[in-house]
């Protein structure tokens, strides 16, 4: 009796997913920030380091340790180098805040000029404007946010290299790109997105719209040109 209960308390501990675990491997090896959390968000599209956390979706939590390394390395090297793309995201969030503070006072100071549908049509003229000003400061910042790309790339690579003894990061880099890109356009993630056909059809826009992201070959061919020319080491665990 008192062994299966013993087994059953054990069963209703989750082993934690791969991912977790490399996580918490990065961080033992002081790679990843001590104060980072990782989270588990099904509404994250892909892996997104964001300042305090990593994000990530659930359909990627299983996938090989060796692809782990490197897409949390890529994202923690975006928080490390305080990437552009942070700059920018900031500025978006200060922007809204500002819109919505400004309304917020508007109203406080004159509460006699508006109705509810003056009220309505003067939100939905500030939120139209303020994704005309983001999508022209994504614009804007397109190159950067390109640049920051590559060098997350090229830092969770040399982590790879000089912790892990891995000399050709760009095969394992390519061979995780791949495996993501796979798992990405696998059902459990897109009927996730499926469910709401506003929300998909509003990502799909945007992200053709701004296309920062390099193509994974022009990644790929970077890290292996800047490898290139670096002396082979003998190989550590991988
Ligand atoms: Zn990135």
């Amino acid at each position: 009796m008192l062994k299966k209960k013993i087994l059953n308390e054990k069963s209703k501990i989750k082993k934690p997913s791969a991912v977790e675990e490399v996580f918490s491997e990065l961080k033992n090896k002081g790679l990843i920030d001590k104060n980072r959390t990782l989270i588990k968000c099904p509404i994250s599209l892909n892996f997104q380091g964001l300042w305090l956390s990593i994000n990530y979706n659930p359909v990627f939590e299983n996938i090989k340790k060796e692809y782990a390394r490197f897409v949390l390395l890529h994202e923690e090297g975006h928080i490390k180098r305080c990437s552009r793309t942070y700059l920018i995201i900031w500025i978006i969030i200060a922007l809204v805040a500002f819109v919505f503070l400004l309304i917020y006072f508007l109203l406080n100071a004159r509460p006699d000029i508006v109705n509810l549908s003056e009220l309505i049509n003067l939100l939905l003229l500030f939120l139209f404007l303020l994704l005309i000003i983001v999508l022209f400061l994504l614009k804007i910042f397109c190159p950067f946010m390109r640049e920051d790309e590559f060098d997350a790339d090229l830092w969770a690579a040399t982590k790879l290299y000089s912790e892990y003894g891995v000399n050709e990061p760009h095969v394992l880099m390519k061979e995780a790109l791949e495996e993501i890109r796979k798992l990405a356009s696998s059902p459990p993630f897109h009927s996730f997105l499926q469910k709401i056909p506003f929300l998909r059809n509003l990502i799909n826009f945007l992200r053709n719209l701004i296309k920062y992201h390099p193509p994974d070959e022009e990644r790929i061919q970077y890290v292996k040109t800047y490898f290139d020319k670096r002396p082979k080491q003998a190989k550590k665990s991988r």
